[in-house]
């Protein structure tokens, strides 16, 4: 990868599930219990951290070292663009919030901090968008994001992000229709119904209850 490649993309070094399968350790679908189960945190991680180590190696910096840490301080302080979106989202996440103490970008709502710095990062995908990310990254991205800092959002919204994180892993496309249709079904407490659907669009595709029915 060209050092001065603009927009370097990020996410395309490790290979995609072949398919939406259960987690061997929570059960659900791979992905859905990120990131509390380690095995749904290791196989959406397995997507970002190749890029954060080949960054690493290309520095020649040591992992688990201080070095490290103002690696990840560089990057966020970098021009958008410069680095895959996936080594800011990396960089953050080893970086704490001085005013909050949370994971950069992730602490309580009311944290200026945090929210300067979750706002910043979108700025590749305002740029780079759709060039050098496909709708899939950006659905990824947003969706790991939101399952990080859960209470950053609405719980309809997190629960939407949960259902879905297995298909954008195996590279589904999604849609705003879909996933308004999505949050409807969960806004009306069905939750348990979407997640035994098998794909993205089936849960988009998951007939209305017939007494919810208006027209
Ligand atoms: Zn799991
Ligand atoms: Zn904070």
């Amino acid at each position: 990868m060209a050092e001065d490649q603009p927009y370097p993309p990020g996410a395309r070094r490790a290979k995609r599930p072949a398919a939406a399968l259960p987690c061997a350790d929570c059960g659900d679908l791979l992905g859905r219990g990120y990131p509390a189960c380690s095995s749904c945190a290791d196989a959406v991680d397995a997507l970002w951290r190749p890029d954060w180590q080949a960054l690493l190696a290309a520095e020649g910096v040591e992992p688990g070292a201080e070095g490290e840490r103002e690696l990840a301080e560089r990057v966020l302080a970098d021009e958008v663009g410069r680095h895959p979106w996936t080594c800011t989202d990396w960089a953050l996440a080893l970086l704490t919030c001085g005013q909050c103490g949370s994971e950069l970008g992730a602490g309580p709502l009311g944290c200026v901090r945090c929210t300067i710095a979750d706002t910043n990062r979108w700025a590749w995908d305002h740029l780079g968008h759709p060039g050098a990310m496909t709708g899939n990254e950006h659905a990824l991205r947003v969706c790991r994001a939101v399952l990080r800092a859960p209470h950053r959002q609405r719980p309809t919204i997190v629960q939407s992000w949960q259902l879905t994180m297995p298909f954008l892993l195996v590279g589904e496309l999604t849609t705003t229709g879909q996933a308004q249709r999505i949050r409807a079904h969960v806004l009306a407490g069905r939750y348990a119904d979407l997640a035994e659907c098998a794909s993205y669009a089936a849960m988009a595709g998951l007939p209305e209850l017939p007494w919810r029915r208006t027209s």
